[in-house]
């Protein structure tokens, strides 16, 4: 059922940009530690609308000196024009980058804020391999939930389809806590012809407040026994992350166990979470 059974999981860690120069600061020691696990790339996300564009693109390049670790610059399409697409993308190329995850990116809010000129992370697909070839490992993002805006979920497996068949490498999954979810998306999309990794992006639970906002808004599931678990733990954040680590590790162990090609990390600019989760799998001796 999995294209890639047999090869080596890869292990990523997603960070995003940091405000000012304390969490620049912060972000270094974070990743001096992650790139003791041997990772196969940090990403870096971008945020709505190009609105970190230079900071995404400082911390890119910061990446790519230290020449420890690959990076992956994350690059939406929404409210872009392609001269500016195409300018970014060149500066990536030109610095050594081989690997970027395409989006559209969140819709701005409010009426208006024009939308550039690209409606879907398809066309920022075609567009990379229109003009850059084979140079870029494409990801993208993949929905085992449903992107919360799609029309329905039929549709929503044949715009994923349609991202892969624009030139797609690869797919990092939003995050879930169903690993029955993961599995249904992978039977369907396989029986549609789609053959690439997917990986499962993975969120760890430090702040329910935060992870409940957060799933609201991308649409991932907080599974019931979860929710009332973390609620239960109020400010006792030390039980929320031990309760935390339990669940997500067993998520993981799960997904490696039945195949998965790999694991994304969310980090959240912070290692311990991930570290515990990381340690509880063994991740270093897989493969
Ligand atoms: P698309 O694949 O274009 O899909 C968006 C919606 O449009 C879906 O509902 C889809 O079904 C629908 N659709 C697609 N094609 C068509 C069509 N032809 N006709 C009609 N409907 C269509 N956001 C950021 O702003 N910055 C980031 O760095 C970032 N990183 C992310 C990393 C990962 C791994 C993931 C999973 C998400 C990330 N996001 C990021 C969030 C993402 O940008 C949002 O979920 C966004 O709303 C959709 O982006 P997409 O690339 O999945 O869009």
């Amino acid at each position: 059922m999995n294209s890639v059974v047999g090869s080596k999981p890869l292990f990523s860690f997603e960070f995003f940009p940091p405000k000012n120069e304390e969490g620049a600061e912060r972000l270094r020691r974070t990743r001096a530690r992650l790139t003791e696990l041997g990772p196969a790339y940090f990403s870096v996300t971008f945020g709505a609308g190009g609105s970190t564009r230079d900071r995404t693109l400082e911390t890119v390049l910061e990446i790519q000196r230290e020449g420890r670790v690959a990076a992956a610059p994350h690059v939406s399409c929404i409210s872009s024009t392609r001269a500016e697409l195409l300018d970014l993308l060149t500066t990536y190329r030109d610095q050594g980058v081989r690997r970027l995850v395409a989006l559209r990116g969140d819709l701005p809010s409010g009426a208006g804020g024009g939308l550039g000129e690209f409606r879907y992370a398809a066309e920022l697909v075609a567009l990379i391999r229109e003009r850059f070839g084979d140079h870029f490992s494409i990801e993208v993002a993949a929905y085992p939930e449903f992107h919360p805006q799609a029309q329905n979920a039929e549709k929503d497996l044949e715009h994923f389809r349609q991202k892969v068949e624009a030139g797609a490498d690869s797919a990092i999954t939003q995050y879930f806590y169903n690993a029955d979810a993961y599995a249904a998306f992978l039977d369907r999309v396989r029986a549609m012809g789609v053959t690439i990794p997917i990986i499962p992006g993975i969120m760890p639970v430090t702040n329910y407040t935060q992870l409940a906002r957060f799933s609201d808004a991308c649409g991932a599931e907080i599974p019931r026994f979860m929710r009332k678990r973390l609620e239960a733990y109020g400010d006792d954040t030390a039980s929320i992350r031990a309760f935390g680590v339990d669940v997500v590790s067993r998520l993981c162990e799960r997904l490696l166990d039945n195949g998965a090609p790999g694991l994304h990390f969310y980090s959240m600019n912070q290692a311990a979470p991930s570290e515990a989760i990381w340690n509880n799998l063994g991740i270093g001796n897989r493969g």
